[in-house]
């Protein structure tokens, strides 16, 4: 939570509503609540006020009765006598006892206190009440045998009532305020906890919760908001940082190293950015920095670098030092892309392009590698129609054993024959069909073939040769145990006339499952390779667990051999471990007789490479073989491999 005060991109939050309506609620209910209680106030008060007409209406009638004979006889005495129980009644000011020909009698109270009130007090010459003002005005006939001999006149306040009434509203008010008031600081206090949650959630739907750093969220936001704040004139800038092999150390050391790893390359992240550029995780191993007001070639350079120089030095975790690798890709506002998606689509793009360069690298985005991108997407949907279409197939490159210089199998590897683009190499498609699930299909397809392959070869009478398949790390997730039987089963190849190359990288990537699988061919009688060994990052606890029969030196080590040199050393290195771990090894893109020599020389079994032939059509390798039916080396100079045919060889 403290970050985000100190987040020089305020997050847009959604207006807040929960405050306004929680007023809005208070101050509604207890405007229901006062109007309730005044509604009834008025009903009490017409209640009361009907009781109190009853009341004198019933006094009035008894002091009519009680007055009739002092009326009939005209005795004033007794009628004032009678009138004076009037006094119980407190709301009674006077009463005025007429004769039939409206002549006072008795009289109750002092009327002229009252005079300028009752002035226009209306005397009835009926049974019956008026109420005017804060007066009740009763009549009552005086009647005797039937006949009315006089009148009844009180008057009577309602004074008292009002001050009933009056108490009454004045509680209602009160009760109504402390409801209030109380409701208030409840709704405070729950607003105060709703506040708080709110915070919270607004920090999970904006921030990563691994790293703190904001998220792809807030990324498309500040993006969005950094071009409508900027217009076309000032310049800002995105680096895509995407972690190379990040799924090997989490899948290695577990995920909470993996976690720590991401919180401790976040926090060196931030450390080199400038102040004003903002980092976020957009998920996974992926993480964007936000670099406003910056454009041109220098400034771009400079802060690739920066971003390199977080990774320098190795990150400790859990007592492991980490060296952490990353690919970048950077792209301008508004130079190559004026909206937000384009933008990032941009920096993506570049970065695809520094990782396809061999990773560790940062690339500026160029108009350019949209092009390479969508021809890449190009593929990617033509792939797709590629196997339907028949317009795939397999070359065999031969593999020799150098102790007897004959070839002792091949390794099977595919091209596109694309309509229109012509030959399409594998390292063109192998990592779209990866991306795109579409290996699972094709791999199954290579399998298939090659089996049927190998078995038509030892049919025509070279029954211990064998063929070397490479499979993806997807095809392996997807079980290759089921993969590998049926293909088996529908040749009715020899499971020891087929082998399995898996690269380094895919081997360590799901350590666990690939143990348990690879076991499952070993016992089969499948032979397995570690395919570009010496890229990846095995280590020889790793080996010693891995059920593996074979080595393939990685053909960047052979390159400068047998120069002196770090490379030669680490080939050398390869051979005397295999060799000590009871492993063949195969030396991979032999193309001198230097090369070849050296191998020879240090123990390493077998090589493969253009030395001996670039891999060829079937029919090469048929021919091949034809030529080890004689007894001895087939290779014993390698020039002699001009006799396979020209028109077999791959032109590349
Ligand atoms: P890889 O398995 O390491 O195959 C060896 C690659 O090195 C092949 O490239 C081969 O043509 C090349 N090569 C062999 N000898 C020499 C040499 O002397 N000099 C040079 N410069 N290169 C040599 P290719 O056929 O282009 O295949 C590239 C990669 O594509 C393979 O590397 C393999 O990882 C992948 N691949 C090929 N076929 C398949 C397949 O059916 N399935 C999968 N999953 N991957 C495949
Ligand atoms: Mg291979
Ligand atoms: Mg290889």
């Amino acid at each position: 939570m403290k970050e985000r005060r100190q987040d020089p991109f305020r997050v847009q939050q959604e207006p807040r509503l929960g405050n306004r309506l929680m007023r809005a609620l208070v101050v509604s209910s207890g405007a229901a609540l006062l109007i309730a209680g005044l509604i009834f106030d008025g009903f009490v008060y017409l209640s009361l006020r009907g009781a109190m007409v009853e009341d004198l209406t019933m006094q009035a009638r008894i002091a009519a009765d009680n007055t009739s004979a002092a009326v009939l006889f005209d005795d004033p005495l007794a009628a004032a006598q009678t009138l004076d129980a009037l006094r119980a009644s407190r709301a009674i000011l006077h009463a005025d006892l007429h004769d039939a020909n409206g002549r006072v009698i008795a009289r109750y109270g002092t009327p002229e206190e009252h005079a300028p009130l009752d002035a226009a007090a209306p005397i009835s010459n009926e049974s019956g009440h008026t109420v005017a003002g804060d007066r009740i005005y009763v009549t009552q006939l005086v009647q005797e045998a039937g006949r009315t001999v006089g009148s009844l006149h009180i008057v009577a306040t309602l004074g008292p009532l009002y001050r009933r009434v009056a108490i009454h509203v004045a509680m209602t008010v009160f009760a109504t305020g402390v409801a209030f008031a109380f409701a208030f600081v409840l709704a405070i206090r729950i607003r105060r906890d709703i506040d708080a949650t709110e915070a919270r959630l607004d920090y999970l739907a904006y921030y990563d919760a691994v790293t703190g750093l904001l998220n792809r969220r807030a990324a498309n936001q500040q993006i969005q908001r950094l071009i409508d704040t900027m217009g076309h004139h000032e310049g800002f800038a995105l680096v895509l940082v995407d972690l190379d092999d990040f799924k090997t150390v989490n899948d290695t050391l577990g995920h909470a190293c993996g976690d720590e790893l991401l919180r401790k390359f976040a926090a060196r992240l931030k450390h080199h950015m400038r102040p004003a550029d903002v980092a976020f995780r957009l998920g996974g191993d992926e993480f964007l920095i936000l670099a406003p007001r910056l454009s041109g070639h220098g400034p771009l350079q400079a802060l690739g670098q920066a971003a390199q120089q977080a990774l320098e030095a190795p990150i400790a975790v859990a007592g492991h030092e980490i060296r952490v690798r990353a690919s970048m890709g950077i792209a301008q506002f508004p130079r190559d892309a004026v909206d937000a998606a384009s933008l990032v689509r941009a920096a993506d793009i570049a970065m695809y392009d520094a990782k396809s360069q061999g990773k560790n690298t940062f690339t500026v985005f160029h108009p350019d590698m949209e092009r390479d991108a969508r021809q890449r997407m190009r593929l990617d949907a033509d792939l797709r129609l590629a196997l339907e279409r028949d317009e795939l197939h397999l070359v065999y490159q031969p593999i020799i054993d150098l102790k007897q210089r004959r070839m002792v199998g091949v390794e099977a590897l595919l091209r596109w024959r694309h309509p229109e683009l012509g030959l399409v190499m594998p390292g063109e498609f192998i990592a779209l069909a990866e991306r795109s699930g579409i290996i699972v299909d094709i791999g199954q397809w290579v399998l298939h073939t090659a089996c049927r392959q190998v078995k038509a070869w030892a049919d025509s009478g070279h029954p211990g040769f064998y063929v070397a398949v490479n499979v993806s790390a997807r095809q392996i997730r997807r079980g290759l145990r089921g993969q590998i039987d049926s293909a088996l089963a529908s040749s009715g190849a020899d499971p020891r006339s087929l082998e399995i190359e898996i690269t380094e990288h895919s081997m360590v990537e799901d350590i666990q499952s690939n143990v348990a699988q690879l076991a499952l061919l070993s016992a089969l009688g499948v032979g397995v390779a570690v395919d570009d060994f010496g890229t990846g990052l095995s280590s020889l606890a790793y080996l010693k667990r891995l059920p593996i029969n074979k080595l393939k030196i990685d053909r960047t080590f052979v390159k400068d051999v047998p120069s002196e040199g770090d490379d030669g050393a680490i080939a050398l290195a390869i051979v005397s471990m295999s060799r000590s771990l009871g492993l063949t090894v195969v030396a991979e893109g032999v193309e001198t007789e230097a090369q070849q020599d050296f191998f020879s020389r240090h123990g390493c079994d077998c090589a493969q490479g253009f030395l001996y032939s670039r891999p060829v059509e079937p029919e090469a390798i048929a021919e091949l073989l034809q030529r080890h039916a004689a007894p001895g080396p087939v290779w014993p100079q390698p020039r002699q491999v001009a006799r396979v045919p020209a028109s077999s060889l791959e032109s590349s």
